[in-house]
């Protein structure tokens, strides 16, 4: 135990955790980036009033959450009022009215204290209101917008035990009864579901000796928590990301009303891969976030940090080694930015989501792995937070499609 103290004293207090989890102090260095000085007012605005949340509410429970494995309700209340769940939806429904490039980035303001805060950010926007805002009848939009601006948690329901990556092979039944759909089968993975009251399920309306294309028959349904026959799973106990929840979702004779059927029947497939294409770009930001928050949680350590009579960061093996990660993490934003921009645009952005996800999930990797090392065993415990940001990292190889389905997609379009 001395020892512990000693050691812990005579190492600079750059970063180190507070007994609450706070970090001491950090110095953003993402303003050096020079594609952030082309923001609007507007999102710039939106970029700072994310930054005094995280700052203020959110990373001084940063470890209890992570630890304890929970989203503490007041995450998710600061993050409504802020007008984070909202982000695209029109401000009729009670939402911001921005575009999906400051969608982008508020997830990688909330990634550089928390991607696990981020990814719940993350599956309301791009994944749910998306799919609301795109598909839903004004009847739906007018039910649900409201609620999923100002309140409810929402989950994208699609893959299972036997459909991860190749997401179509999915066994979800939806069968017509009178003027109801009831849906059966079980789906894995799924992210916000204990905080979710509203769920997008897959499910497929053609049996398999229908003689149609399965595919064909993937189809989208609203789902609402209290609806008997549907329950959770045990939270899956999990590697990083860890206050984000992650459960199988059963749907046992669910009966819903046929006005929840999100779309056109059929036309699920589509749906899907269209949303989770453009979704990409903005798990591509909360991997680049990440970076960010990691790197800048590290210098100021290093810079303090001194070993033979000198900062450890004043060898120049070291700033070689921080300047090839600063390099990659300005290239990844500048990848992110580009495709959202392209995608508010209404241009194709398949190869630029895919090149925006793969390459920014290596960049975190690489980012959060030297940060560990630079700071030598310390970076190691979970005195300092860059230990978690080496945890968290690893998910953005594999949700939203795993590294080989990005390069399979850019190939394509090579
Ligand atoms: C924390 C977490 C949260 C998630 N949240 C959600 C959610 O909210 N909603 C949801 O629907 N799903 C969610 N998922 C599921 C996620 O999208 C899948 O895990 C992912 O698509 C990979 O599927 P899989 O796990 O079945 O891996 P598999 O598909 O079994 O892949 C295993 C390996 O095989 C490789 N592979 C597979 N096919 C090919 C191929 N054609 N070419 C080359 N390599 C291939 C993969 O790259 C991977 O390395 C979540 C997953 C996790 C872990």
């Amino acid at each position: 135990m001395a020892f512990v103290k000693t050691l812990l004293t005579n190492l600079p207090r750059a970063c180190m955790r507070a007994p609450n989890g706070f970090s001491k102090r950090f110095h953003s260095t993402s303003p050096l980036s020079s594609v952030l000085q082309h923001l609007s007012e507007d999102e710039k605005l939106m970029q700072s009033t994310v930054a005094k949340i995280c700052s203020e509410v959110i990373e001084p429970i940063v470890p209890r959450m992570d630890r304890e494995s929970t989203m503490d309700p007041i995450v998710i209340e600061t993050l409504f009022e802020n007008g984070c769940m909202g982000v695209e939806v029109p401000t009729k429904y009670g939402g911001v009215g921005s575009s999906f490039f400051t969608c982008c980035l508020v997830i990688e303001e909330l990634a550089k204290v928390d991607p696990a805060v981020s990814v719940m950010c993350d599956v309301q926007n791009t994944l749910l209101n998306t799919l609301l805002l795109k598909l839903g009848t004004d009847a739906q939009k007018s039910k649900y917008l409201p609620k999923t601006s100002s309140s409810m948690v929402g989950s994208f329901c699609l893959s299972e035990v036997g459909s991860g990556s190749d997401a179509f092979a999915l066994e979800t039944s939806a069968r017509k009864d009178g003027d109801h759909w009831v849906l059966n089968g079980e789906k894995m993975w799924i992210t916000n579901s204990a905080e979710a009251g509203i769920f997008l399920v897959f499910a497929n309306i053609n049996t398999a000796n229908s003689g149609v294309p399965r595919h064909k028959g993937i189809s989208c349904f609203i789902v609402e928590k209290g609806t008997p026959g549907l329950s959770l799973g045990k939270k899956e106990d999990k590697l990083g990301i860890r206050a984000s929840s992650t459960c199988p979702v059963h749907l046992e004779d669910v009966k819903i009303p046929a006005e929840n059927v999100l779309g056109e029947l059929g036309k699920g497939y589509r749906y899907s891969i269209e949303t989770l294409n453009e979704g990409r770009i903005a798990i591509g930001a909360q991997m680049l976030g990440l970076a960010q928050g990691c790197v800048d949680r590290t210098l100021p350590y290093i810079k303090e940090r001194k070993q033979f009579g000198q900062p450890v960061f004043q060898f120049q093996s070291m700033q070689h080694q921080v300047a090839h990660v600063m390099t990659q993490i300005e290239a990844a934003r500048l990848l992110v930015y580009n495709a959202a921009r392209m995608k508010d645009a209404g241009l194709n952005v398949v190869k630029e989501a895919a090149m925006a996800k793969y390459f920014c999930g290596e960049v975190a990797t690489l980012t959060t792995s030297k940060c560990v090392e630079w700071m030598g065993g310390v970076g190691f415990t979970k005195n300092y937070p860059i230990e978690k940001y080496y945890r968290d990292c690893k998910i953005g190889c594999i949700y939203e499609g795993t590294t080989n389905i990005q390069l399979n997609t850019i190939a394509k379009h090579v």
